[in-house]
């Protein structure tokens, strides 16, 4: 009996061990889409996370040598502090979260979290200290459960139906034919663009990172339940770092500061109220949107 448990139990744990290096990898390429081209340094420690500051130093980076993305980005993101990034479609804005994650690696300049060059850490480390809602959430072909609950392996019950709670899927969870044991994904039940980005952020706020990075986090919501989610995020949001990617600028008015990006450069910086006052660049996507959604 011993000798016939101990194998199997040895099969579980390289099938186990298997499954999770498929998943980390799914999570790495699935979350901003990008794939993972950098690797530790050789002997790099953990990140400690000590507030949370966010440096983007001089930051330029092209996906290839010829065409340049960011040039020449600086940006210090103070502990605690709330910065959103706005700009046409194809500024740069996500390009800075996957560079946050370290997706790729910055071609000059530096990116530091609390000192830390992200270059110098490991990236497990890295990705256990940034929660990401990104703009299209994938989901693995699993249950909805286990889809929210790998946001924080070791989360109870309870954690998990708070997490959905305030990411206003909950009733929707529940209405399936198996609830939480529903199997979503490609090989499941297919869930909508809403649906599925609602599954993102009960992840992520079953996570609760020092460091929130939203990128576009509630585009695929109606504007209703943009505005329920909204309020969750910024409770979340208190006290930690928040970089926000926005697509309604009506929700990040009230951001400590906002960055505007244009073709990979910062043309203005600063508050709502003070860039209105200013009536440059974000004056003009301000009042674009607001006729837009008065139309
Ligand atoms: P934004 O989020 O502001 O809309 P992105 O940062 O996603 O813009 O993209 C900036 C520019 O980089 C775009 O022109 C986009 O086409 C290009 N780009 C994005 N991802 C890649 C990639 N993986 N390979 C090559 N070019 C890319
Ligand atoms: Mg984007």
């Amino acid at each position: 009996m011993i000798q016939i448990t101990m194998p199997l139990n040895f099969l579980g744990t390289v099938y186990r061990e298997i499954r999770q290096a498929l998943i980390d990898m799914g999570d790495m390429f699935d979350l901003l889409e990008q794939p993972a081209e950098v690797k530790d340094k050789p002997g790099a420690k953990a990140l400690e996370v000590n507030g949370g500051r966010v440096a983007l130093q001089g930051v330029t980076f092209g996906y290839d040598a010829a065409r340049p993305i960011l040039k020449g980005v600086s940006l210090d993101v103070l502990p605690g502090q709330t910065v959103a990034i706005v700009g046409s479609s194809g500024s740069g804005k996500s390009t800075i979260g996957r560079l946050l994650f370290r997706f790729y690696d910055v071609g000059d300049g530096a990116l530091l979290i609390d000192e830390q060059d992200v270059r110098d850490v490991t990236q497990d480390s890295l990705h256990a200290q940034i929660g990401v809602v990104p703009q299209d959430t994938v989901l693995f072909n699993d249950t909805v459960h286990y889809n929210i609950a790998y946001g924080r392996p070791g989360a109870s019950e309870d954690e998990i139906i708070a997490a959905a709670k305030a990411a206003k899927i909950h009733d929707f969870i529940t209405s399936l034919p198996d609830g939480y044991q529903t199997t979503v994904g490609e090989r499941g039940l297919k869930l909508s663009g809403g649906e599925k980005q609602r599954v993102g952020i009960a992840r992520t706020l079953l996570k609760n990172p020092p460091i929130l990075l939203l990128d576009e986090a509630t585009s695929a919501l109606d504007t209703e339940t943009e505005m329920e989610i909204q309020a969750e995020l910024k409770a979340m949001g208190q006290g930690r770092t928040v970089i926000t990617i926005a697509h309604r600028l009506s929700t990040i008015a009230d951001a400590d500061r906002i960055v505007v990006l244009e073709d990979g450069v910062i043309v203005e910086e600063g508050r709502h109220d003070d860039l209105l006052a200013r009536q440059g660049r974000y004056a003009n996507l301000w009042n674009r949107q607001s006729e837009e959604e008065t139309a």
